[in-house]
């Protein structure tokens, strides 16, 4: 037999008409994308405020650099290997809003010191010992802000003297500059009231502002940075005269769960991320098979739910499959129902055709595909490699 190699096509090519896409794929409408985009950066300016965006939702150089283009001062990024090809792709300020344990990792951070300004969150003095080791070994800087628990209870101290410690120890160790507060509250993001929303977000404010009081009155210089708040969060941390710094990441995209978040302010994003499958069986009546399972997509936040269409629910995602059930009303419906808009379609899509799904997760998701395609009026125009995916070290 010859040995010739083989290649698997990409799933489209830029110019391609949408409809010659090959599935499972992940595609942004880049118009919604765009506005999402403009109107985060919109209410960032408007409370002088920065947004640092998340680069872990898309963990896709391509995107974080049009955030900076319309002015985030930086990402933030959850893993140290996951900042790489950003630090590559030109991104000049990143924060690891996350803890970094161990030799391996602080060696690769200190390394990206050189790169980049550096930013990482601490809630322990052994650990913050060691990545001055680190940045000393290397000869360079790297900002501290002390983690504190909000209310999430999961990483951060959780008294006003452990934060003063960590600060003091900071301010006084070569190759650590002290920056000020990591303060994400991720239990809040989701909660579906905006007026319980905002209750939480004031008395997270209420908290840090005991933190910072703590530390000017031991004599610690001003802190400069208060870094925290998530796409469900952000409308009120960005008022509370408190934040320095946004992180919402998920904000550009919208999921499912996003999307049963109710939301009362003027700050609004719509889904621009959906995955495209096709209709691959029709053999059992009532019901449609999908091409894209949970190797294309993550359903711990809920399943799916088909968009542009009416009368099909999502049954059950497996490995390679999603099982839809047909409505028995689904070609008679009548349009302008509340669960979908004008353009929604009432026939039953047949085998070989293509269903947009609303994720009910984008992080995850991105985390699973190579490549997001870029499509507006009808046409690929982009096809960006998911360069940070994987777990991250
Ligand atoms: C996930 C995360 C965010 C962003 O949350 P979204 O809900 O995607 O906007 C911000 N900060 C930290 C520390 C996070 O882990």
């Amino acid at each position: 037999m010859a040995t010739r190699p083989i290649h698997s096509p990409a799933p489209a090519r830029v110019g391609d008409d949408i409809g010659a896409i090959d599935t499972p794929a992940l595609l942004l409408d880049l118009d919604v994308f765009e506005t999402n985009l403009d109107r985060m950066q919109a209410w960032a300016d408007r409370y002088g405020v920065g947004l640092r965006a998340h680069a872990k939702a898309h963990k896709c150089p391509d995107i974080a650099l049009r955030q900076i283009a319309r002015g985030a001062i930086g990402i933030c990024c959850q893993k140290v290997t996951e900042a790489v090809p950003f630090i590559q792709a030109g991104v000049a300020d990143v924060l690891i809003s996350n803890q970094v344990v161990g030799a391996p990792k602080l060696a690769l951070l200190a390394t990206l010191t050189r790169h980049a300004r550096m930013g990482v969150c601490v809630d322990n003095a052994d650990n913050l010992r060691h990545i001055a080791q680190a940045t000393q070994a290397a000869d360079t800087q790297i900002d501290i802000l002390v983690e504190i628990d909000v209310g999430q209870h999961r990483c951060g101290v959780s008294s006003t003297d452990e934060a003063l410690a960590l600060a003091r120890m900071a301010c006084d160790t070569p190759g650590l500059n002290f920056r000020g507060f990591q303060a994400y509250h991720g239990s809040v993001q989701h909660m579906r009231d905006p007026v319980a929303r905002a209750e939480v977000c004031r008395h997270v404010a209420q908290t840090i502002k005991t933190y910072m009081n703590h530390l000017i009155a031991a004599g610690i210089p001003a802190v400069a940075t208060v870094s925290g708040a998530g796409t469900g969060s952000v409308q009120f941390d960005a008022a509370s005269n408190v934040f320095t710094e946004l992180q919402a990441g998920s904000y550009a995209f919208m999921d499912a769960d996003y999307n049963k978040n109710q939301w009362e302010s003027e700050l609004r994003f719509d889904t621009s991320l959906s995955l495209l499958a096709t209709v691959m069986s029709v053999a059992t009546p009532g019901q449609l098979v999908l091409d894209a399972g949970l190797k294309a997509m993550t359903i711990e936040s809920g399943l799916p739910q088909v968009m542009q269409r009416h009368g099909l629910a999502v049954r059950q995602v497996n490995d390679e499959h999603t099982v839809l059930d047909i409505a028995s009303d689904a070609t008679t419906a009548s349009p302008g129902e509340a669960s979908c808009p004008d353009e929604c379609r009432f026939d039953v899509p047949a085998l070989g055709e293509k269903v947009h799904l609303m994720l009910p997760h984008v992080d995850p998701a991105f985390n699973l595909h190579d490549v997001v395609i870029g499509v507006r009026g009808g046409r690929v125009e982009a096809i960006w490699p998911i360069a940070a995916r994987g777990p991250g070290r």
